[in-house]
């Protein structure tokens, strides 16, 4: 029997990349969800693959993506929290911004699915002790908002390329984004948050074994355009190294692995946007081939579900103040 491992997909939409990128225009909240969900839900179902959809609220709550978004669930696929207002600084937001945050995003969610969500990942990984406090009071099963890698600042990076519009205060606010308390945990396997008397499973977002580079898709992608018989041998090593050690991966794919350039010109400046959509497609459709050779690629609540009582517990104290948690 092979393995299991976990398929998800953030889906962040094309206002929360320009808004992390300080571009104008993103509060009106352009979105290409009409393109890119029924684009994805027809490659997945080609390949039988059911998996989680990390939504954001803000996205949920407008009126103009409620059918696509209705589609996902209906399609089987899980629904996951990814904030409402996805802002990558989530984990220097106080407790009761935490609150009215998860109360909102649930309350959108309400609109497009009747599915209960049990499973979140930040913004831009940004995880604090105070959003695993709010989890659990709210019955959460799991998180997945940890990226184990020693180049978290150069991941973050990404979101700086280009963008002169940023004002001084905005650029602040994104400074704060180096160095966070979940850089401090680099476990690529599966572990417990002991919460009190609450307890959430962590699903770190892989990254390759001992060098803990990035290994989720749109990377992968990007390294096609430097040579494609190099991307296809690092991912499967990627995959090999992974069933080796025991790693169960979890792999994370973004909209833009399902986008050209041609479907969102405002975001062409991003690695791998002007590859022709079949050529991108066909080469996600490879990844999962490989991936799914070794593994058994299940939803993220499933993977929390089985290894839940097998993995190591990491205790939380409850804190009042988030920032003595903070190391940058
Ligand atoms: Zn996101």
């Amino acid at each position: 029997m092979k393995p299991i491992a976990s398929l998800s997909l953030d889906l962040d939409n094309k206002w929360s990349y320009m808004k992390t990128h300080g571009d104008a225009g993103w509060e009106t909240f352009p979105s290409y969800l009409d393109t890119v969900v029924p684009r994805t839900l027809q490659f997945l179902k080609e390949r039988d693959l059911k998996i989680t959809f990390f939504i954001v609220g803000q996205d949920a709550a407008r009126e103009e993506n409620r059918e696509s978004l209705a589609q996902i669930s209906a399609a089987n696929h899980e629904i996951g929290n990814h904030s409402f207002n996805h802002e990558p600084w989530l984990h220097l937001y106080s407790k009761q911004e935490l609150v009215d945050e998860f109360q909102k995003t649930e309350e959108a969610m309400a609109k497009i699915t009747n599915q209960r969500l049990v499973g979140f990942r930040g913004p831009g990984y940004s995880l604090s002790p105070t959003v695993l406090e709010v989890l659990a009071e709210r019955n959460y099963e799991y998180d997945c908002s940890t990226l184990p890698t020693y180049i978290a600042p150069l991941a973050r990076a990404y979101y700086f390329f280009k963008s002169p519009e940023m004002s001084d205060e905005e650029r602040e606010k994104r400074k704060k984004l180096f160095g966070k308390f979940s850089d401090g945990f680099q476990s690529l396997k599966p572990y417990r948050w002991q919460i009190g008397e609450k307890s959430l499973v962590e699903i770190p977002v892989t990254t390759l074994p001992v060098f803990k580079t990035p290994i989720h898709a749109s990377y992968v992608i990007y390294l096609s355009t430097f040579s494609k018989s190099l991307a296809k041998t690092y991912w499967r090593t990627a995959v090999e190294m992974c069933r080796m050690s025991g790693t169960q991966l979890s792999l994370l794919l973004h909209p833009l692995d399902f986008l050209s350039g041609e479907d969102a010109p405002e975001l062409k400046f991003f690695p791998a946007m002007n590859l022709p959509i079949e050529q991108k497609l066909e080469f996600v459709s490879e990844i999962l081939e490989t991936f799914g050779e070794k593994f058994e690629i299940v939803n993220m609540r499933q993977h929390a579900e089985t290894v839940k009582d097998e993995v190591q517990i990491k205790r939380i104290p409850i804190v009042k103040n988030t920032k003595e948690f903070q190391t940058g």
